[in-house]
């Protein structure tokens, strides 16, 4: 079970001041202008989180994942988007540290502690969302290079990423077993970010598309070897859906907060909304849920860190449930500000559109149940 020592506390309480002090003031302005808020990096740098990711060795915190989701949590009950650069800066940088040499680590990590870099993770294409395994996105082997050519959808961090690492096939005919992990840095000639998406929510974080045209990738560059790839992007996943859990668990809390103090202010048949029993009740499961999704979230990020065999089911089943409770809670932080909870004027619109995404993205929910069921499952002989 996980347990928070007296670290964690005092981070969870530095980024809480941060993100009330910081975020929150600037938070519907990004959403509303789809902005990148070059401040609020500046601030998360300034305070060390970009180095969450990353062992000491390498200008990181050497923290645990643990901590990670703690810090990550708490800037989504301001900030989804906010939230998401953390997130993403994980994401980007764990298939170099699950498959990167010394030398490798070496190179790129620093920068990425620092917060001076940020990461972006390449893997989803117009054919391929929740089959990776189909990708096309080709790598070519030629002298000391390899040539990519393809395209990439959906990245997180598009545009404003210095590395992006990236999946491609090598060998078609292999299909999961015949792909290859690549570092691309921002200005390899051969390489450009197209189109921008506008999005339902998380607005503040760039998404958008990948081109690889003839793009030529130093051997140095290849994660692992080739065949690798499904492996580390599996691997991968498995340690950064916590932090997506961690989003939906933030968004829920931040939305579940604002409806109750709502709930005391607004005066409706001259007393309190707080004091009927159907706002109180929508309350206690509203809090309840949350509660629940956050000890799961807590337990799946420890069993990752310890490499538990049962890490992959948690942090599958971590992500969707905290999704779902996101969705539904900040839907009945909506309906407990009734029309005022419709409008922008209030956070809880865009608490709501944010949750969204956290039943999406990292595999959707679907996918998530297709990996518990297996995890499940495989140890019954027949099915396995
Ligand atoms: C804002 C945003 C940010 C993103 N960031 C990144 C990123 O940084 N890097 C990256 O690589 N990708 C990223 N993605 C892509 C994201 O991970 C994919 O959109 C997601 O995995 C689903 O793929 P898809 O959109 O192609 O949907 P599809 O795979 O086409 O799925 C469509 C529907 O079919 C369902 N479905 C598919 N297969 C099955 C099945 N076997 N059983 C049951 N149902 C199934 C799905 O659950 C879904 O409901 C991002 C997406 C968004 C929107």
């Amino acid at each position: 079970m996980y347990e928070l020592t007296q670290e964690h506390i005092m981070l969870r309480n530095m980024v809480r001041d941060l993100a009330q002090n910081k975020v929150a003031p600037r938070a519907a302005e990004i959403d509303e202008k789809a902005e990148w808020p070059w401040d609020i990096a500046d601030a998360l740098a300034s305070a060390d989180l970009f180095g969450l990711p990353f062992p000491e060795q390498y200008g990181g915190t050497g923290t645990d994942l643990l901590s990670l989701v703690i810090v990550v949590e708490e800037l989504a009950k301001v900030c989804a988007s906010t939230a998401l650069m953390i997130g993403g800066q994980g994401l980007g940088s764990f298939p170099i540290a699950i498959a990167g040499t010394e030398e490798q680590k070496q190179r790129w990590f620093p920068k990425l502690a620092s917060g001076q870099h940020l990461a972006a993770f390449a893997l989803t294409e117009p054919g391929a969302g929740s089959d990776p395994a189909h990708m096309s996105t080709r790598a070519v082997r030629d002298g000391d290079s390899y040539v990519l050519n393809g395209q990439k959808i959906f990245i997180t961090h598009a545009g404003v990423a210095h590395i992006y690492t990236v999946f491609a096939t090598v060998d078609p005919a292999k299909g999961s077993r015949g792909q290859a992990c690549f570092v691309v840095e921002k200005g390899t000639p051969g390489f450009s970010v197209g189109k921008m998406e506008s999005k339902m929510g998380i607005r503040a974080s760039p998404t958008g598309e990948l081109i690889f045209e003839d793009c030529r990738v130093p051997i140095e560059n290849l994660l692992g070897k080739e065949g690798d790839a499904f492996k580390i992007a599996m691997q991968t996943l498995d340690k950064s859906r916590p932090a997506v859990a961690a989003q939906a668990l933030g968004i829920a809390q931040g939305a579940t907060d604002f409806a109750a103090r709502y709930a005391t202010e607004r005066v409706q048949f001259g007393q309190p909304i707080a004091q009927f029993q159907g706002i109180q009740f929508m309350l206690a499961d509203m809090e309840t849920k949350t509660a629940a999704a956050r000890e799961l979230v807590y337990k799946a990020a420890t069993l990752v860190q310890k490499g538990d065999r049962e890490a992959s089911k948690y942090s599958a089943m971590c992500k969707l449930f905290a999704s779902d409770v996101a969705m539904e809670v900040t839907t009945n932080a909506v309906q407990i500000l009734g029309g005022y909870g419709y409008t922008k004027e209030y956070p809880v619109e865009r608490m709501m559109r944010d949750a969204k995404i956290t039943q999406i993205y990292e595999g959707t929910n679907q996918i998530q149940r297709l990996v518990v069921a297996r995890a499940m499952l495989s140890r019954f002989d027949r099915l396995s």
